[in-house]
């Protein structure tokens, strides 16, 4: 291997089933898996989800909805993305329940004409996909649940803030869809209300209702960028790559394209198979780190497509085939994907969605290998 995701399915699972413990009995979890399960593979990440004690799943696209079909998976199944007529097919073929948020919506739906679990969504304040107009969405529900083949199953929002405590949205938001949920429950009971992510989750138990929908907490990662210990998650990701060649520098000797490192004195560079054609980024200015050997090594020079160079140091005894580690612990360091995205001006979801479909996924269990997209099981 090169480069690789190393995905602990356990971590997965106990993160799902300590949202479990969060939310408690009267509230199912549903996991999203969306953008291929933020990186971590959306097929072993949901089997996770499911062993963790998620009942549901959810995903934006149809195309995601039939992967995870094809990938054997049956649970419950929520698309919550824009869908056109033939994403609608194809999510309504993977038995997926869809959302909707307006007359087109619906016309939509009739005109496709085959049964179909709807969910209506309220902008409580988000203000992108969603009705605005709390009675709209009312009529939208009544509208549903009188049409055949039609089958109101949801009222939803999503929460613009909840990952930041001083800002006053989230009350605004959560006060919002409690009135909107009391009508549509009201008038349709049995109908699934849901809006948390997962910074509401964890946040306030108000905003549980009948479903939760976190994402990046299933991963292990923090909804607020920050260290994922404070609410006892466990990142279930680990990004390494191999250390192809270790070679002496003399001073004044550089490293890679446009000379952006010299070195001042005699060191020992290793080149580390990972480059932004697998997920490296490298725009920034600060170029970051690495751990090799237990301890941190600053990564010298341009990132290029498909490697760094590190500055291993002059005594370093690091040799070809020894690992770096981009993401994950090496001894007592640790670099966490919120680490890198602080670094990169940007936040953890990013960082793990963007490493790249070159990177091979490994799945294990607490470090025994299990059967995922890129490990197929023997035998
Ligand atoms: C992505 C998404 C979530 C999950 O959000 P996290 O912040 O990752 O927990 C929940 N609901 C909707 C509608 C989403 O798009």
């Amino acid at each position: 291997m090169r480069v690789v995701a190393r995905i602990n399915v356990a971590a997965i699972e106990r993160n799902v089933a300590l949202l479990k413990r969060t939310v408690g009995a009267d509230t199912a979890v549903c996991a999203v898996v969306k953008a291929d399960g933020y990186g971590h593979g959306a097929v072993p990440a949901a089997r996770a989800a499911i062993a963790g004690g998620a009942t549901w799943l959810a995903v934006v696209t149809a195309g995601e909805a039939t992967v995870l079909r094809r990938g054997g998976i049956d649970a419950r199944l929520l698309v919550l993305g824009p869908l056109d007529d033939e994403d609608l097919s194809e999510a309504l073929d993977a038995h997926a329940q869809v959302v909707v948020w307006d007359d087109e919506g619906v016309d939509r739906l009739v005109r496709v004409g085959r049964p179909a679990d709807v969910h209506v969504k309220l902008d409580t304040g988000m203000g992108r996909l969603g009705q605005r107009d709390a009675q709209v969405a009312l009529d939208l529900c009544d509208r549903i649940a009188t049409t055949t083949p039609l089958r109101l199953s949801g009222a939803m929002t999503h929460f613009a803030t909840a990952d930041d405590p001083d800002d006053e949205l989230f009350g605004l938001q959560l006060g919002r869809f409690s009135r909107w949920a009391d009508d549509v429950r009201r008038r349709h009971p049995g109908v699934v209300v849901h809006a948390a992510n997962s910074a509401a989750t964890l946040r306030d138990p108000a905003a549980h209702f009948d479903l939760v929908r976190p994402g990046i907490a299933v991963y292990g990662m923090d909804p607020a960028n920050e260290d994922p210990d404070r609410h006892g998650l466990e990142p279930a990701l680990e990004w390494i790559a191999r250390i192809a060649s270790v070679k002496p520098l003399e001073p004044g000797e550089s490293v890679g394209y446009g000379r952006r490192f010299v070195a001042d004195r005699a060191t020992r560079i290793g080149t580390v198979s990972a480059g932004y054609a697998d997920g490296v980024r490298r725009a920034p200015t600060d170029p970051g780190e690495v751990l090799v050997g237990g301890r941190r090594v600053p990564v010298a020079g341009r990132v290029s497509m498909d490697s760094i160079g590190v500055d291993l140091g002059p005594d370093a005894g690091e040799r070809p085939g020894d690992t770096a580690v981009l993401i994950g612990r090496d001894g007592d360091e640790r670099i966490t994907a919120e680490d890198v995205g602080r670094r990169l001006g940007t936040i953890n979801y990013e960082v793990t969605c963007a490493i790249g479909p070159r990177v091979l996924r490994e799945h294990h269990r607490d470090g025994v290998r299990v059967a995922g997209r890129d490990a197929p099981a023997a035998g």
